[in-house]
């Protein structure tokens, strides 16, 4: 949990700045803002539609974040990337790509034959490519070391290993926030349906108030959402878990990143192949929903990984599939089971709102990708929330 106490950035200070709020009430809350939780590819904002957030703060956080890496000497490599077809139904779907990334100004653009089997002579493109060159790979522990080091440095203060267990909203909506932690060994630091009226659990000690509150709890966003809300807001997580693989062998190498053309409907990007800061090939990440936010390890089943292979193959013929291994997994924060593309049915947009009838609550549920490239534009959109609008 992320904890500040600040005069200027103050929500009372703030209204009466640029609201007008009547209110001289000075109160006594331990800090102004608490913030539960706060944690790649940088996404060129190619997939998520006209009117979604996630366009919206993908291409808005990308600049951001380029810039943030340069200032900050975040490692970061604008190595670009390729979006490949072998049918024509995929190429048909490369050029919806085309279309809205074009309408949106991202930059973009369909190579010829002869230009991608000379820049990546290991690449099977039956049908075409489209490269989009704003895309790229970042340091994102770096980034988040370089985030904690400005946090702290303007004078934040970080409450680790303290897992919010629970929330007393301001009586009659106005007056400050009661926060609770566990200790991190109780048995269920996170209860997965809470209420505000929840009991205290055993062994809970320290408790907190802030003025304002912000829930970007990753996995366990919807968890924190439904300590606050009633019964008829409460939202029921989803998780969709993703297996990397590594790969053992030098070659083949590709120097960009390479993309199967987007699946409607899909939950993810498609088994892709992604570069780390130290050129090292890793592939996935695949979808498999799961139960549980805390079921973390890669999955070793047979039938995935034959998946898998067959995936990378389709792209990348000459892979040795005998030095393709499962490496580690991460898990998405997804509000259903739907797609993570704008083309087909049942894409779900980024939720991002200051709760009505809850003052001073911004909540932030499903931020999975492209949730670290959208990272700075998502904290300008809680601020001209909580400010300016
Ligand atoms: C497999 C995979 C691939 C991805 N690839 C990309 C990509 O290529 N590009 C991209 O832009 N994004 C990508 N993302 C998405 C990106 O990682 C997330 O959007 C981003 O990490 C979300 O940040 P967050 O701060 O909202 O949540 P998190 O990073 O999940 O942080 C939440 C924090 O809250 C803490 N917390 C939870 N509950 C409590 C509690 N009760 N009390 C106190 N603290 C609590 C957790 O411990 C955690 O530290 C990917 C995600 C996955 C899973």
């Amino acid at each position: 949990m992320l904890l500040v106490r600040t005069f200027q950035a103050s929500r009372h200070h703030t209204f009466n700045t640029f609201r007008s709020f009547s209110t001289t009430q000075r109160r006594d809350a331990d800090f102004t803002h608490a913030v539960i939780g706060g944690g790649a590819v940088i996404h060129a904002g190619l997939y998520y539609g006209h009117d979604s957030l996630k366009t919206k703060l993908c291409l808005q956080g990308k600049g951001m974040l380029y810039e943030y890496c340069k200032k900050n000497q975040v490692g970061f490599k604008n190595c670009g990337k390729w979006v490949v077809a072998q049918t024509d139904e995929q190429m048909a779907e490369l050029q919806k790509v085309h279309d809205f990334a074009t309408s949106m100004e991202i930059p973009i653009r369909f190579l010829s034959h002869e230009e991608a089997k000379r820049r990546e002579p290991d690449v099977r493109a039956e049908a075409g490519v489209l490269e989009s060159p704003s895309t790229g790979i970042v340091d994102s522990h770096g980034y988040m070391q370089a985030l904690h080091g400005d946090f702290e440095e303007f004078g934040g203060t970080t409450a680790l290993a303290s897992p919010v267990s629970r929330i007393q909203a301001p009586p009659g909506g106005r007056g400050d926030w009661k926060i609770w932690t566990a200790p991190p060994s109780a048995s269920e630091p996170i209860p997965s349906s809470p209420s505000a009226a929840v009991p205290e659990l055993e062994g809970e000690d320290t408790s907190i108030t802030a003025e304002t509150i912000v829930n970007s709890a990753g996995l366990y966003a919807c968890a924190i959402n439904n300590m606050i809300l009633p019964p008829e807001r409460h939202r029921k997580p989803y998780y969709a878990k993703g297996s990397y693989f590594s790969y053992a062998k030098s070659h083949p190498k590709p120097s960009t990143l390479v993309y199967p053309a987007p699946m409607p409907g899909h939950g993810g990007l498609g088994t892709h192949l992604t570069i780390d800061m130290a050129g090292r090939v890793r592939f996935g990440p695949d979808v498999e929903w799961v139960d549980s936010p805390g079921d973390l390890a890669p999955t070793a089943n047979t039938e995935r990984f034959k998946a898998a292979v067959a995936d990378i193959k389709s792209y990348l013929p000459s892979i040795d599939a005998d030095d393709i291994a499962l490496d580690y997994a991460g898990i998405r924060p997804k509000l259903g089971k739907l797609g993570a593309v704008a083309s087909g049915k049942g894409f779900q947009d980024f939720y991002i709102k200051l709760e009505e009838g809850y003052d001073g609550f911004v909540n932030l549920l499903g931020i999975e990708s492209p949730g670290l490239t959208a990272s700075l534009a998502i904290a300008e959109e809680v601020h001209e929330m909580l400010y300016r609008r």
